[in-house]
């Protein structure tokens, strides 16, 4: 039976010899070959812990070389990685764990004492530690284990890895991705984008998350390329960084952030070939001042944990800003009305996904996995979208952002492309706050550039003669920026929580 295991695909294409893999702030560097042996280790050291094929193996640990390793060694031994965002406070941790009942947990030093008791209760059976610097139980077990070979997977349908999505309503569900899913995403982007053993990433994002996680390090890892592995981003460190690149990958706040640095231009970026943008909405105005500035256009994408990337802008061709691309091979995509069927181009509706990179469906939760997929085998990815003509897509925005005043659709990225053009308006968010007559009723929060004066009353006036009548916000709130999470989401819950009272 053939070997469906990513790791053994990974491993394949491993350069030889004493090749690099990455290289840490600190100036540490990882070969492929250390990479391989530590992943051997550790994974030899969780099967000594208890874990067997199948297992959850869970995670809260900050970046390392070594995390990387971990999430190497669970695919390599067959368990199932499960990541967990480094924010989460201890009954977050509690969820996860009662409800991913891992056989191993692996955390911080300084998190055992809070967490251990949550571990037992979830009937966890080894807690281990790793620290910021790589060392810890884990390291120690593995230091003394005998490695064995990589498990053999006989399915591509096998789990590899449990992704908690962030989710802002309800319970928080885990996207299950297969060895094969990720492989075919893996792969379809390596082409997609280019990738040869010549290149090297910039990795400043998160390793709990798809996007730090897979999406950037299997561009890496399948093309015998290399990286530099930060712990996060720092745009001095980047400007620094950048001219040992070729490529950046990072999330729309990386380059707004990158654009406030008065050094970071075209020489600056000279060495870079693509800068890659998603897991959050890109400005159109952070799309126009980047090509102005630096003369590359940002390639956007789109993707989510269930899916990992779904469309990209392309690699040659144009790249349109406000625009997330064209399907990626091996994904179909389609925009479909409320009951499902495919949407002509031009008309907004929800974003259906189909193809091999697509999850096996939520942990524990038939029901709601049964309820997201069509009956002919579609995701509802929950996202809002529009095709154009030459067939690349805009998202809109959240379905559950649609704000819906008096019985009429709003969709909230309409009025903030209006609000962005206004002068001193640095950026915006739109959303749909209770109102006694309409339901709920449209209200803008927009950000201020330093010492820039809103008039509130001119905003609304002006909006009036260019949104129909319904679209115009009711307030906008003046604030100094807006919540977002890790990957640079803008949180619509809290400011419906803020400014809907
Ligand atoms: P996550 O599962 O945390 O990666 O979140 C996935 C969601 O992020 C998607 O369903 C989209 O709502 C959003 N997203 C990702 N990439 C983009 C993008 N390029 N433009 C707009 N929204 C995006």
């Amino acid at each position: 039976m053939t070997q469906a295991n990513l790791y053994a695909l990974l491993e394949s294409r491993f350069p030889t010899g004493a090749a690099p893999l990455l290289e840490t702030e600190d100036g540490m560097i990882v070969t492929y070959a250390e990479m391989r042996s530590l992943a051997a280790h550790i994974a030899a050291a969780l099967r000594a812990h208890g874990a067997r094929p199948g297992d959850r193996v869970a995670a809260q640990v900050d970046k390392s070389p070594a995390a990387l390793a971990l999430y190497l060694a669970c695919l390599r031994g067959g368990f199932v990685y499960l990541p967990l965002n480094t924010a989460y406070q201890p009954a977050e941790i509690a969820y996860f764990l009662g409800d991913a009942t891992p056989s191993v947990f692996v955390c911080r030093p300084e998190s055992v004492e809070p967490l251990k008791p949550h571990a037992a209760t979830a009937g966890v059976k080894t807690v281990l530690t790793l620290d910021a610097a790589g060392q810890g139980s884990l390291r120690d077990s593995a230091a003394t284990a005998t490695p064995d070979d990589t498990v053999h997977v006989s399915a591509a349908e096998d789990l590899a890895l449990i992704i908690y999505t962030s989710g802002t309503t309800g319970r928080s569900k885990g996207a299950m991705l297969t060895h094969g899913s990720l492989a075919a995403n893996g792969l379809a982007l390596t082409g997609a984008w280019g990738f040869t053993r010549d290149d090297v990433l910039l990795h400043e994002l998160p390793l709990f998350h798809v996007h730090g996680l897979f999406i950037s390090t299997h561009c890496v890892l399948l093309s015998g390329a290399r990286m530099l592995f930060h712990r996060k981003f720092d745009a001095a460190l980047v400007l620094r960084s950048l001219p040992r690149c070729t490529v950046m990958m990072g999330v729309p706040t990386f380059y707004t952030r990158l654009l406030a640095e008065p050094g970071f231009d075209r020489a600056a970026a000279a060495s870079i070939r693509l800068f890659v943008s998603g897991s959050a909405p890109l400005l159109m105005e952070t799309f126009r001042e980047f090509e102005t500035r630096i003369g590359q256009a940002i390639l956007e994408r789109y993707g989510m944990s269930e899916a990992g990337v779904i469309t990209t802008n392309p690699l040659v061709g144009a790249r349109k800003g406000g625009t997330v691309g064209q399907a990626l091979t091996g994904m179909q995509v389609r925009v479909a009305d409320g009951e499902d069927r495919a949407l002509p181009t031009g008309e907004t509706g929800g974003v259906q996904i189909r193809g091999t990179s697509v999850f096996k469906g939520y942990w524990n939760m038939p029901e709601k996995t049964r309820e997201e997929f069509t009956p002919d085998g579609w995701f509802r990815t929950g996202d809002v979208g529009v095709f154009d003509a030459e067939g690349y897509l805009s998202i809109v925005g959240r379905a559950k952002d649609l704000i819906i005043t008096g019985g009429y659709n709003v969709y909230p990225k309409e009025i903030e492309l209006e609000l962005d053009t206004w002068p001193g308006v640095v950026e915006s968010a739109v959303i749909g706050v209770p109102h006694p007559d309409f339901g709920e009723a449209v209200t803008a929060v927009v950000v201020a550039a330093a010492g820039a004066q809103l008039d509130e009353a001119a905003m609304i006036a002006s909006l009036r003669g260019r949104l129909a009548n319904y679209k115009v916000p009711k307030r906008v709130h003046v604030v100094t920026e807006l919540p977002r999470n890790a990957m640079g989401k803008v949180q619509k819950n809290v400011l419906r929580d803020k400014f809907g009272g």
